[in-house]
């Protein structure tokens, strides 16, 4: 059978996921495959740390430790996380020998088609550490906006650069070390060898690209395409590359996320038979949707892209990337750094679950950058959300004086929830998903059900068993809680007659 296999940005285990990490892919990926599962399509929702990233190595050297240290905090920490705010994502798979494998097979696979080149390019060179500079290793001038940049891509306009882009650059490890710029042997591949293939891939899922996004690709697709590296010199971390034309080099750490995401599929599948790669193969059927931040464009819409494209057919694409902005926490960035983030474990051991992820997904960065105020949580989810909810369970409380007992739904119950199933499944699915009018939508429909007399106590229980099934992938709790009482959360909405039910209370923000 087919299925969907749905990838969050892989996370660099140098620290823990935050508010701001979870109202961008992992939220949003997670009820897009919760969606898919109760339409009864199958899914694999997976992720994988990303260890080998140069960022280990500056943080690792911030904090005092070894980045393979961190790497096992972090990935432990991240896996807490990840449980604390009920995603459904498989657990992070661990970075073994497989891993390593699957990596190693996809890259030689390539070297041996001769998709790579060699090039003899100019890179940033750290005098006193002895250490070529690429990534979170060096900061410097972005030559798209000028800002400041860390090497690979920039955070601000999205533009990618290698090697010598970076005007003045300097050493994030000791901005004192003098940064000169020497030749270096590596192999790449030529993105401009994939225009073509680019170009029609983009044609054809224009629609499923969010505004902002859609501009960074055509800004990138107007100039000459950037060559990616394939290896760079060895910073003490990453994965060895295995050509004899590049001796003590690693893989470029951003080119691992294509076979770390085939590994995690298959490890977040049980391990089935065959291949590692199987559930990728193009003839697999299977389709593939990855949420990814506006930062990681360049990477995930582009780079990864041109990696599967150079296989020449063997593996599937993805049907959209859906891509966030960032969100700020009281109007300032999210910082690591300077303590100015809270964590998803954190929140959700104040404040009910439910109404966490029913605040993020209103207000996740969608189209564009979006706000966490800590007041502007219990407003919302008091006003808006809590209050009415449980106006509605004590409207059904007095309604029902015998659950379990039959009620029968009229034409009009009927038309009126499959209504409600047609505006959820346009938030829900490709291209037009969108977390922000789902969570708009159960605000929408509990007013209505509020000031509606209904003919049939049946006709309004339909109804509410509606939204109910509609809000599961956000209120995950409060859903789970019904479906123990007996409740069947189903997106069908024929039925002739329903059984009686009690709707739980949404519990109050002060635990
Ligand atoms: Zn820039």
């Amino acid at each position: 059978m087919t299925q969907t296999i749905v990838i969050a940005a892989t996370p660099t285990p140098n620290g823990d996921l935050h508010v701001g990490h979870m109202a961008g892919p992992y939220l949003a990926g997670d009820v897009y495959a919760r969606y898919l599962r109760a339409d009864d399509r199958p899914v694999t929702y997976a992720t994988c740390t990303d260890d080998s990233q140069s960022y280990m190595i500056s943080t690792a050297r911030k904090n005092g430790t070894t980045p393979g240290e961190l790497c096992r905090e972090s990935t432990a920490r991240i896996q807490r996380s990840v449980e604390a705010m009920g995603l459904s994502l498989a657990p992070l798979p661990p970075v073994d020998d497989v891993y390593r494998r699957t990596v190693l097979d996809f890259v030689t696979a390539l070297h041996r088609e001769g998709r790579f080149e060699t090039r003899t390019v100019r890179m940033p060179y750290a005098e006193k550490a002895g250490t070529y500079l690429f990534d979170g290793l060096v900061k410097g001038e972005c030559p798209a906006c000028l800002t400041e940049s860390c090497g690979g891509s920039c955070e601000g306009c999205g533009h990618p650069n290698h090697f010598d882009d970076l005007a003045a650059p300097r050493s994030v490890l000791d901005p004192g070390d003098p940064v000169t710029s020497r030749e270096v042997t590596v192999l790449v591949l030529p993105m401009e060898n994939y225009r073509q293939e680019l170009t029609a891939y983009y044609a054809a899922r224009e629609r499923g690209w969010r505004r902002h996004s859609a501009q960074l690709i055509r800004e990138i697709l107007a100039r000459p395409l950037p060559e990616i590296p394939i290896t760079v010199p060895s910073p003490g971390w990453g994965i060895d590359a295995p050509f004899a034309e590049t001796p003590g080099q690693i893989l470029y750490p951003w080119i691992e996320a294509m076979p770390a995401s085939i590994y995690s599929t298959w490890k977040a599948a049980g391990e089935p038979a065959g291949p590692v790669d199987g559930l990728w193969r193009a003839g697999s059927g299977n389709h593939l949707v990855y949420f990814h931040g506006f930062d990681n464009v360049y990477f995930w819409g582009m780079v990864d892209l041109v990696m599967l494209l150079a296989h020449g057919g063997r593996y599937i694409t993805p049907d959209a990337n859906i891509c966030n902005e960032f969100y700020e926490l009281e109007n300032e960035k999210f910082s690591t750094s300077r303590g100015h983030l809270i964590r998803g474990a954190d929140l959700v051991a104040e404040v009910p679950r439910d109404l966490v992820r029913f605040y993020l997904a209103l207000t996740c960065p969608e189209d564009q950058r979006a706000n966490f105020t800590r007041e502007g949580l219990a407003k919302v989810v008091d006003q808006r959300l809590r209050v009415p909810w449980n106006a509605l369970a004590t409207r059904i409380d007095e309604l029902v004086t015998d659950p379990g007992e039959e009620l029968k739904v009229t034409d009009d119950g009927r038309r009126r929830a499959a209504v409600v199933v047609e505006r959820f499944r346009l938030c829900y699915d490709l291209p037009s998903f969108s977390l922000t009018r789902a969570a708009d939508g159960i605000i929408t429909q509990l007013g209505r059900l509020l000031e509606t007399e209904h003919a049939e106590p049946g006709d309004l229980l339909l109804e509410v068993r509606t939204l109910l099934a509609c809000a599961a992938p956000i209120l995950i709790d409060v859903a789970a809680e019904a479906g123990e009482r007996g409740v069947e959360l189903t997106l069908e909405t024929g039925a002739e007659t329903i059984t009686a039910f009690h709707l739980p209370r949404l519990p109050g923000s002060a635990r």
